[in-house]
């Protein structure tokens, strides 16, 4: 990709309403524009790490032998009146109505609308276990929007829910959204935490958040010391087998929100335990029949018939995500993308365009690099090589290729990590051996 060709709204000062780092970056790199208190357009660099993230997460979920599924936006009232939840949910529910009086409402989550779709189709534990999920647009009318995409009114989430015929078999539904979470986040580049919580408004009786260790984090965290640096997820899962043991493994760690945190619940060392503040990227729920029993979600078994399905439901802040990477991944220069999520793995940054022996060099190593299937983003822009600089920093791929007439003369090229701002020189031959193996 060409920099003078891509739409980069990028801003010189911090702007004045964001007080995070990452609400910061983002609109300072152009990920995101405000559209009115809580909403935002996604721009281009906003747009491809939302769908890195969103894609990520979806094969995971299709690994875990989910079903992808779309549900829209708008949904009618009479399904939560069913639930019981169309009075419960209060002034976050934005509700609308249509021109013929019908009253619907921008949904919150689905989990009336999920249970509407299975008691259509789904009549026999034979049919069992099932999990839908699908990847949508959210609304919720938050007291106070902020943050950024962090705490938004419209936001993606990635929300699955599991059908079961029993509680035990409800649990090993369970355990595969656990692990896949693990795994997903894993696979962005972070680091979350499972960690025990309220089940809110939706319901149930087992419930886990993840979270990512954040200062700027909304939730406040108790969790054992060991935990930050427990490895205990494995690279390719086999999401048939047994996964309790896994699943028991993280949870005999002491982690839990605030709201669950019990000092007295913890049997060693007081000193081990560590107070912190963490971004909730994830929540999982086990909730039994809670919906599909008002609902009458019904399946026939072989032990009887009618009986209420159990289910849980499962979600991913997806654009709260890119928030929360950048707040994990960043320093005072600007963003510094985990190498999994980066847009491009190399910025070339011709420091004197316009100078032929600049310009051709940079036109060959743009054309090697991406013959070489490497992706790069070239700054071919008339800015000034001090601006250029800046602001490959502020966007953060994980490598800088910095061309300029006094490196050429000595055939010398730097090659700068964007993580640690070490700079290797190095000749040309030694560039490309560096980029066709890394
Ligand atoms: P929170 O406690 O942060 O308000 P929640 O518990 O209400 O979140 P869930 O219903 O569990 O959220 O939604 C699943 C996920 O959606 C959350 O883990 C979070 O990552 C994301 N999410 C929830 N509310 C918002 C929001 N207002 N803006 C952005 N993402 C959100
Ligand atoms: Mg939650």
């Amino acid at each position: 990709m060409l920099l003078s060709r891509f739409f980069i709204p990028i801003l010189k000062e911090n702007p004045k309403e964001a007080q995070i780092a990452s609400h910061v970056l983002m609109l300072r790199a152009g990920l995101c524009q405000q559209s009115a208190s809580g909403i935002y357009s996604w721009l281009p660099l906003g747009k491809i790490i939302l769908d890195k993230i969103t894609d990520i997460c979806k094969n995971e979920m299709l690994l875990a032998g989910a079903n992808e599924i779309l549900m829209p936006t708008l949904q009618p009232a009479e399904i939560w009146k069913e639930s019981g939840r169309y009075e419960d949910y209060g002034k976050e529910m934005l509700r609308i109505k249509d021109r013929n009086d019908r009253d619907l409402l921008y949904g919150p989550t689905n989990e009336e609308l999920v249970t509407d779709i299975f008691r259509t189709h789904v009549k026999s534990y034979k049919e069992l276990p099932l999990n839908l999920f699908h990847i949508q647009w959210k609304f919720r009318d938050e007291l106070r929007p902020r943050f950024g995409v962090m705490r938004g009114r419209e936001f993606l989430m990635k929300d699955a829910y599991s059908f079961d015929i029993d509680y035990e078999s409800s649990i090993i539904s369970y355990n595969k959204m656990f692990i896949a979470y693990m795994n997903l986040f894993k696979k962005m580049g972070l680091k979350a935490i499972p960690m025990k919580a309220d089940t809110g408004p939706i319901g149930g009786d087992l419930s886990h958040e993840f979270i990512i260790i954040a200062e700027t984090g909304e939730s406040e965290v108790y969790l054992e010391k060991e935990l930050l640096s427990f490895e205990g997820i494995l690279d390719k899962v086999d999401y048939d087998s047994n996964l309790q043991d896994i699943v028991n493994k993280y949870t005999s760690f002491y982690a839990a929100t605030d709201e669950k945190h019990d000092p007295k619940a913890y049997k060693k060392d007081l000193n081990n335990l560590i107070k912190s503040r963490g971004i909730e990227v994830g929540h999982i729920f086990h909730f039994g029949q809670k919906y599909s029993k008002p609902m009458q979600a019904n399946i026939n078994t072989n032990i009887g018939s009618n009986i209420p399905a159990y289910m849980g439901s499962y979600g991913v802040g997806l654009s709260r995500l890119v928030g929360a990477v950048i707040e994990a991944n960043h320093d005072e220069k600007g963003i510094i993308w985990p190498k999994e999520l980066t847009p491009w793995y190399y910025n070339l940054i011709n420091l004197k365009n316009g100078d032929d022996d600049c310009d051709n060099i940079c036109y060959d190593l743009y054309n090697k690099i991406k013959s070489m299937s490497k992706t790069v983003l070239y700054d071919d822009t008339m800015d000034r090589a001090g601006s250029k600089l800046a602001k490959a920093d502020l966007i953060g791929i994980p490598f800088q290729i910095i061309i300029g007439p006094r490196g050429i003369n000595d055939k010398i090229f730097d090659l700068k990590d964007r993580k640690n701002g070490e700079i290797q020189k190095l000749s040309y031959d030694e560039l490309i051996n560096f980029i066709s193996t890394n």
